[in-house]
């Protein structure tokens, strides 16, 4: 059972300056920042090759303000940023943690593209709900696998040592608090402890965990958790053992667009440039431009809980640039019919219905109308035959709660007072998306995971000089 223990005094198998626990884009960021600034971090990772919900991601991370954006003429800046996730989050999220990430986005973009050469190019042929500006920033395969293996070969090329098969286990600590370091367990079933001056948690949230998420997300306790089965919520289960302040651990991540049977994931674009969802009823049900966060628990209280995301060749057509699109496509998930009736059909919903439902929306799009939900059309969201539709659930993508921190991921008591030496970054943290899975801002998850991630592995690593130099001097 991984906990934390109490000691003044441990044996160490070793003893390392700065220990990261996670090789996820928070872990490896931090461990860059680190090394960059003059520590030898290690890494340690419970998979043999690190992936973590990083690969599972669409690897798009927003930014403001970048020359990325200034190339295509795209005006934005970090305040209109930081406006966007407080208005998404009813301005719940913590304020000096929301001006960290959206004044420290822009820079983290540049910083891997031009240090670590991530090619990475602004998302400019749709746009997410709640950005008021084009800032989604991905690499040229759209996914969160190209991500996280270029930033393992950026972190092998600096001779950051990742260690595999380690699972964290559990914290020792002395009594105040102060983490002397953490018992592992390795791939062989041997245990070892290694020792620490400073301790980085990107070990991500607890969607891994049935019993955290059923206690604390109950709405998506039976729900298909979509992200890396091995984030099991360790962060959380040692932050409430040492008196951490645990922010907002009813927050998280769903998506409501997720193929089923085939579990994969159809890109909100296909919503936002004009498609609708309707139940197995041939109804719709709600707004879905909201965000596709809060349409999870929406889709899954449908009937069956399932919908179907319909739209057409135009749209399919921008869906595409996402890999996942085209495994769905592949994978035999997405149906085509010429006619709504004949789409009906295929889908086997009652077509009178459908079809009513769709014309209403058709209608609305031409005359820049809104609907019954509130949801506003535009005439460029015209859809024309031949149409697509594919079969959804909802599903828990990761948890939005965790460790309170301050700016640079230091984590904070639950009397406000600052640890010593641990710092949280990424889902291991609490992000910035307030209370509610409606709070989450598209990027929300790579934002805080990078930035953070870089900020901390800053901060820990001038600790680690810190008390080099007191120890050296
Ligand atoms: C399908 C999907 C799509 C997404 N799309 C996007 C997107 O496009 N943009 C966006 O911003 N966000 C997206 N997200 C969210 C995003 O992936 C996460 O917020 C982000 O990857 C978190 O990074 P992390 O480094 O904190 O965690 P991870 O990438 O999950 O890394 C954590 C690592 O810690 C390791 N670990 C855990 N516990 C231990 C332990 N005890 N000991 C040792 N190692 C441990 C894990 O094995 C893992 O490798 C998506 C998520 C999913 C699931």
């Amino acid at each position: 059972m991984s906990t934390v223990a109490y000691a003044f005094d441990a044996n160490f198998d070793v003893e390392v300056p700065l220990l990261i626990v996670g090789a996820g884009a928070a872990g490896l960021c931090a461990a860059l920042a680190a090394k960059e600034a003059g520590i030898e971090p290690w890494v340690i990772e419970r998979d043999a090759v690190p992936a973590g919900s990083t690969a599972l991601s669409a690897g798009l991370i927003p930014a403001a303000a970048t020359r990325f954006q200034r190339a295509k003429g795209i005006d934005d800046s970090p305040h209109l940023f930081a406006a966007d996730i407080q208005r998404k989050a009813k301005g719940e999220a913590d304020a000096a943690v929301v001006d960290a990430v959206a004044h420290g986005a822009g820079p983290l973009v540049e910083w891997l593209a031009d240090r670590y050469g991530l090619p990475f190019d602004v998302v400019d042929n749709f746009n997410y709900p709640g950005h008021s500006a084009l800032r989604m920033h991905g690499l040229p395969t759209r996914t969160g696998s190209e991500l996280i293996n270029r930033l393992r070969h950026a972190a092998e090329s600096s001779d950051i040592a990742i260690i595999p098969e380690r699972i964290a286990d559990g914290l020792l600590a002395q009594p105040y608090g102060r983490i002397r370091g953490v018992e592992i367990l390795r791939g062989d079933g041997r245990r070892e402890r290694i020792g620490c001056d400073v301790l980085i948690l990107a070990c991500n949230g607890f969607g891994g965990n049935q019993d955290l998420v059923r206690r604390f997300i109950p709405e998506m306790a039976d729900a298909l958790y979509f992200g890396h089965p091995g984030n099991r919520g360790d962060a959380v289960i040692w932050g409430e053992a040492l008196g951490a302040e645990l922010s907002h651990l009813g927050a998280y991540q769903g998506h409501g667009s997720v193929a089923t049977p085939h579990n994969i994931l159809i890109t909100w674009a296909a919503i936002m440039q004009g498609g609708i969802q309707i139940n197995r009823d041939g109804l719709r049900f709600c707004d879905e431009s909201q965000g596709y966060s809060e349409q999870a628990a929406e889709v899954l209280r449908q009937p069956g809980a399932i919908a179907w995301s319909v739209f057409d060749a135009r749209i399919a057509a921008v869906a595409r640039q996402f890999e996942d699109f085209r495994d769905a496509e592949r994978a035999g998930a997405v149906l085509t019919g010429g006619s709504i009736a004949e789409l009906a059909g295929a889908m086997r919903v009652p077509a009178a219905t459908f079809a009513s439902e769709w014309t209403d929306v058709e209608r609305l799009k031409a005359k820049s109308g809104q609907d019954r939900y509130g949801r506003q059309f535009a005439p460029q969201q015209l859809c024309v035959a031949p149409f697509h539709a594919v079969k959804v659930t909802g599903a828990l993508f990761h948890t939005q709660g965790g460790l309170a921190i301050d700016g640079v991921g230091r984590v904070r008591r639950k009397d406000e007072t600052l640890f010593q030496n641990l710092f949280a970054a990424g889902g291991a943290a609490a992000g910035v998306s307030g209370s509610r899975a409606a709070g989450y801002l598209s990027g929300n998850g790579l934002l805080t995971a990078t930035v953070l991630g870089r900020l901390a592995g800053q901060a820990a690593a001038r600790q680690c000089c810190g008390i080099e130099s007191r120890s050296s001097g």
